[in-house]
Order: C-alpha cells, then structure tokens, then sequence
C-alpha cells in the first residue's frame, strides 16, 4: 500500500460514533447526505404518524369510548399531526433534517407521549416491553441521528419507563433485571447495526471521493502531457530563433501544397530569400545582433504573405516561400513588396545609413514535375544569379529579362 492509501485509509476511518476522524471528510459526507437524510426523516415521519394513529384504533378497541381514551386519543393524535406537520417541514427545509434541535424535538415530543401513553394505558407489561424494544431500535435506525443523541435518548426512554413503570406497579428485582436486560439487549443490536450501517455507508463514500481525487488527479495529468505533447510538437516543427517553420517542417507543408498542384493544375510559386552580406553585419556587430536582424527580417517576410503561404528557415540567414496559387508575375510581385519592406527597414542596431536587403530567386512548378526539389533548384539558381547581378533584387528562374535589379 503506497504512502497515499495509507494517509486516505487514516482520514476514512471511523470514530466511536461511526463518523470520519476526519472532520473535513465528515462534514462533506453530511452536505452529500443532506437531501437522502431528509427523505429518509419524512419517511420515518410518516411511519411514526400512522402507528400512532393506528393505536388510536386498538386503544378504542381495548378502552371503549370514554376519559382514557380521550386523554389518550388527543395524545396520539397531537403526536401524528405533529410527525405529518414536520414531514411538511422538512420537505421545505431539507437542510435542518441534520440538525440537532428539530430531530431533539421529534424524540422528547414522541417518546413523552410514548411515556404518558404506557402510564395511562393498562395494557400488560409485557406489550409494553415490546413496543420500548421497538421504539428504541426505531431510534437507531429509522430517524438518521448522531450517535450521542440517540443514545441519550434511549436513556431517557428507558429511565422513563422505569420512572413510570415504577408508579404503575411494583416491580420484584428479578423482573426489573429481566427487563432492563431486554432493552439493553436492544440497544446492543441497535448500536451495532447502526454502526454497520454508518461504516458501510462512509466507507462507500470515502472510496467514491478517492476515485473522483484519482479521476481528478489523472485529467491533469493528462492535460500535461497534452501540453507536453503540443510544445514538443511546436519544437520539432519550429525553428527556435525566428519562429519560422523550419526546415522539415517546411517541406511536410510545401509538399502537401506540391500534391495538391500537380492534382489539380494549379500553380505553385516558390521563393528563396537571402539576406545580403550578413556575414560582414555579423561581423561587425556581433554574433547577438545578427540574430536580432535575422529575426526582424524573418518576421518582415512574413508579414507580406498571405495564410495560405508557407514560408519556414532554409537555413542560416536563408528562408524559403511557398506560394500556393500563385504563377511567376504573382510571385514576382510578392517578392518585390517583400524586399522593398525590407529595404524601408531602419533598424537601431546598425549605423546610420546601413540599409538592409535581399536577394529573391522564384520559380514556379512546371507540370508533369513529380519533385519539389526540382523547382527548389531553380529558384536557388534564380537566387545565384542575382547574388551575382549585385544582390538586393527578386530572379525569376529561366528568364533573366524580367529580373528585377533595384538597388537601393
Ligand atoms: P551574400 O550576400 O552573398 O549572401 O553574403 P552573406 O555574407 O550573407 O553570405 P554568407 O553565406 O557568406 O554568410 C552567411 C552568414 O550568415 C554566415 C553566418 O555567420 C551567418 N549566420 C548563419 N546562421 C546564423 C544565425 O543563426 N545567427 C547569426 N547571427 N548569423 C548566422
Ligand atoms: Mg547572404
Ligand atoms: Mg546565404
């Protein structure tokens, strides 16, 4: 058994008065039994209005009409409107079903009458050592109570009864010692089947609000790694400085955009972008700002394009588009506002004057073409080329007349 069961075994167990030791655990035991409590009080209501209402009946049968039975009926029948007023009542207050001084007043009202009616009624005292049998095992397990209280008011009962048995008439040793026996003997079996029944009770609850602690503790858990899932996810597929697809990612998408072109006959557009002579600015401005710059730059890109194009980090200060439904002159222009934005960068970095640019080579996917690759080549070609023209200019691959060269 782990460290954790052995502590949840500790606050389940139970006390003296079949409760949790652990106060917490109790009290939601109680808030979660409020409502059954209170049905169950209505129900054990109701069942102690109609005996009461029931021994009217015998009492006339044995008394006949006349004062006895009068005070007698009057008696029953005040504690049966009582127990049918209190169903009403806590049908409307179900909370104070758990309540001691509701469930006290039921007990003094019921056992009192229970009481006056032994000392007024001339029955044997045999029928009355059965029906205190009965209302004290009734106290243990028709009302749902504490444990204190209904021991407390099985000693009333049973000092009552005494008190009034004693006034009725003399009792030898010997019967009274037979007598408190059987009641005694009663209150055993009530207590322990009311400890039995709490135990199971709780025990059933304790092991309920374990699994749901359990339940809970593993939709974390699996929350975690859901989040442990997407951030590797993002890793693998992110390139760490710029944020950029990187390079496998890039080609996951692309490709599926390829497929789609080649399937459908529609164009797709590709573009690779180098930054001109970044090794000198890193160079000459270290190793920290060159990032900067090759993150402001990336992100430059980017901003250009529309969602449905692909753009990821070729490798060092390299990025490659792709441009789904875009033919040569779309992408041309694409990559022109692209290096024209970057151009019209003014970065505090780098020295006055110091303008940034890049170098664009594009090429598009002829039909019938069954890689990527080959289109790659020739945007990389493209982009070769206008290193060579002088740099800060957009190549269209295999048509060198509409290669742009602007310099700044
Ligand atoms: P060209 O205009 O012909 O492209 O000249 P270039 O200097 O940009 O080209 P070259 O390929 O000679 O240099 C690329 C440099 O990019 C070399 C390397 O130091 C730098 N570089 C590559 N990756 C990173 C990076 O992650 N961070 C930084 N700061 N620099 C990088
Ligand atoms: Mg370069
Ligand atoms: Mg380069």
């Amino acid at each position: 058994m782990t460290a954790g069961n052995n502590e949840a075994g500790e606050q389940a167990s139970l006390d003296w008065r079949a409760e949790f030791h652990d106060a917490a655990l109790e009290a939601l035991y109680r808030r979660t039994m409020r409502m059954q409590d209170a049905q169950q009080l209505r129900y054990g209501l109701r069942v102690i209005a109609v005996v009461f209402l029931l021994f009217i009946v015998a009492d006339f049968v044995l008394l006949g009409f006349g004062a006895t039975f009068l005070v007698l009926a009057t008696i029953r029948l005040f504690i049966t409107l009582c127990c049918l007023g209190l169903t009403r009542y806590f049908a409307l207050h179900p909370a104070r079903a758990q309540e001691a001084g509701p469930l006290n007043f039921i007990y003094s009202t019921v056992l009192t009458g229970l009481l006056i009616s032994i000392h007024l009624h001339p029955g044997d005292f045999g029928l009355h050592i059965s029906s205190l049998v009965i209302t004290s095992l009734a106290i243990y397990l028709l009302l749902p109570n504490r444990l204190p209280w209904i021991l407390a008011w099985n000693a009333f009962l049973i000092a009552g009864f005494l008190f009034v048995a004693l006034l009725l008439e003399p009792l030898t040793a010997g019967m009274l010692i037979r007598n408190l026996l059987i009641l005694a003997f009663a209150n055993l079996l009530g207590w322990l089947t009311f400890s039995r029944l709490n135990w199971l009770q709780r025990r059933q609850f304790s092991l309920l609000v374990e699994e749901r602690e359990v339940n809970r503790r593993l939709q974390r858990e699996i929350e975690e790694r859901q989040l442990l899932e997407t951030q590797l996810r993002h890793m693998a597929s992110t390139d760490p400085l710029t944020g950029l697809a990187n390079r496998r990612h890039f080609f996951e998408l692309s490709e599926r955009e390829f497929s789609r072109a080649q399937r459908e006959g529609t164009a797709l557009a590709i573009a690779m972008v180098d930054i001109d002579l970044f090794k000198g600015l890193n160079d000459h401005h270290g190793h920290a700002v060159g990032d900067l710059v090759l993150t402001t730059v990336a992100n430059c890109c980017a901003s250009v394009l529309r969602d449905t194009d692909i753009i990821g980090r070729y490798g060092g200060e390299e990025f490659i588009i792709a441009l789904p439904q875009a033919d040569l002159d779309t992408a041309s222009a694409i990559a022109e506002r692209l290096r024209h934005k970057v151009t019209s960068l003014r970065l505090p970095m780098l020295d006055e004057g110091q303008r940034l640019s890049v170098t664009v080579g594009i090429s598009q996917v002829e039909p019938g073409e069954v890689r990527l690759e080959q289109a790659l080549q020739r945007a990389d070609q493209a982009l070769y080329t206008g290193k060579a023209r002088g740099r800060n200019c957009v190549v269209v691959a295999g048509d060198i007349s509409t290669s742009t060269a602007a310099r700044a």
